[in-house]
């Protein structure tokens, strides 16, 4: 359930009517509601209260926005980062640095010091090298850095191949044969304490059985590293739990994946920690365009709106499908392709999709825009960065401002070399 519905023929986010956000902020604009991500927060939470004292750390790379992170972070919820970036974003918004857990497979020496001088709750190690440099720079810092080795259990997530993180052949986590040396070897290294095991074997899963296949596995090391005299206190199972992007796309419910959670980690006697990212932000947001115009094709009209590839990189990277409706929709519907203005061909949203009869100048969304789509945007094509708007009841803020072209052009110089 989200807030983005039709009052009077109008769609608003909660209180608010679109057209007045496009009119005072102009098009293509992001737009968030903030009483979605709390719900969304909630339900999730909600679906994990089988579990004593579950550790919820929101996946940032899916929606790093500042506000976005204060909102999550009113919940109680702590941030999962993947860069020194993201790092400070988190603590920006106002999340505790021991809310915090540091995930990624290229994480740099200044990074790792800059988790460590933060002082954050947990590094995911996903190397055994990663591992031996942490616990440099934690002893050099006279501290122990709080660890999880992430595992890679070779399980098939069903999903996209480039959101598919938990094969053998992916770049992350440690084989799972040699996990428990490696987390014996880094167990004894001064500057670590090696506290659990983290996995999350990829995004947009449809499906809650292979999860519940990777969460066996973990289930199985957790045992091997107790019988090998290590301690294990904690289990992070990751996110990627998907969103429906269709209207009436059933997906697993975050209440259905709490109980798979609850069965399978009964006996594991540790604290469990959720890295959710989509789940919580993807039906929280809508990107807002406006048509520039309609063009005949041959078989079907171009619908040419104003938002592309660089604003919402998901259909051009992953062929992914978002709902495309009317702000204010006539109840004609047609047949149609919707396309970007970006010179190349991969700029299109959809082909023959069956939509609202838009016209020029008439505001269409994007919906379930909420996650990967302001973070990934690109000046691609000398467009500027979109701006992104946050929603609460009757009010509303600008949380991004739009990054004209022209700013991003003013960190580029031309040598005096070049100049005569
Ligand atoms: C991307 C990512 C997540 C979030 O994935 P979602 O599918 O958005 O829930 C969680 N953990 C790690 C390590 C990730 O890389």
């Amino acid at each position: 359930m989200d807030h983005f519905q039709l009052r009077d023929g109008v769609l608003h986010a909660e209180d608010v009517p679109l057209p007045r956000v496009a009119e005072e902020v102009g098009t293509p604009l992001y737009v968030y509601s903030r009483a979605t991500l709390v719900r969304h927060a909630r339900v999730f939470r909600d679906a994990l209260s089988e579990l004593k004292d579950p550790h919820i750390a929101f996946a940032v790379k899916s929606n790093p926005n500042l506000a976005v992170l204060r909102v999550l972070a009113n919940e109680g919820y702590g941030a999962d980062v993947v860069s020194g970036g993201e790092l400070t974003r988190a603590l920006k918004a106002g999340m505790k640095p021991e809310d915090i857990v540091f995930s990624g497979v290229g994480k740099t020496h200044a990074e790792l010091q800059h988790g460590i001088e933060a002082g954050i709750g947990q590094f995911n190690i996903e190397s055994e090298e990663e591992g031996y440099e942490l616990a440099a720079i934690a002893r050099r810092f006279g501290v122990k850095a709080a660890c999880a080795l992430r595992v890679n259990p070779d399980v098939d997530a069903r999903t996209h191949e480039k959101i598919s993180t938990g094969k053998r052949e992916n770049k992350f986590g440690v084989p799972l044969d040699r996990a428990a040396e490696i987390y014996t070897g880094l167990a004894s290294e001064d500057g670590l304490d090696m506290r659990g095991i983290a996995v999350h074997i990829g995004s947009q899963l449809a499906d809650l059985e292979p999860l519940e296949t990777a969460f066996g596995k973990v289930g199985a090391l957790i045992a091997e590293l107790r019988e090998g005299g290590c301690s294990v206190t904690h289990a992070d199972l990751g996110g990627g739990l998907g969103v429906p992007y269709k209207a009436g796309e059933e997906l697993p419910a975050p209440a259905e994946y709490g109980k798979m959670v609850a069965r399978v980690t009964k006996d594991w006697d540790v604290r469990l920690m959720f890295e959710p990212g989509r789940v919580i932000a993807g039906n929280a947001g809508v990107l807002l365009t406006k048509v520039i115009r309609v063009k005949r094709g041959i078989e079907r009209p171009f619908v040419v709106v104003d938002a592309a590839m660089n604003d919402l990189a998901r259909p051009a990277m992953y062929g992914a499908w978002h709902d495309f409706d009317a702000v204010e929709p006539t109840g004609e519907k047609t047949v149609a392709h919707i396309v970007g203005p970006i010179c190349e061909t991969g700029d299109t949203f959809a082909m023959d999709r069956e939509c609202d009869v838009l016209g020029a100048g008439d505001l269409a969304v994007f919906r379930t825009a909420g996650a990967y789509g302001a973070t990934m945007a690109s000046s691609y094509n000398s467009r500027g960065f979109v701006a992104e708007v946050l929603v609460d009841g009757y009010k509303f803020a600008v949380v991004a401002d739009r990054i004209a072209a022209g700013a991003i052009m003013d960190a580029e110089q031309v040598p005096d070399w070049l100049q005569d």
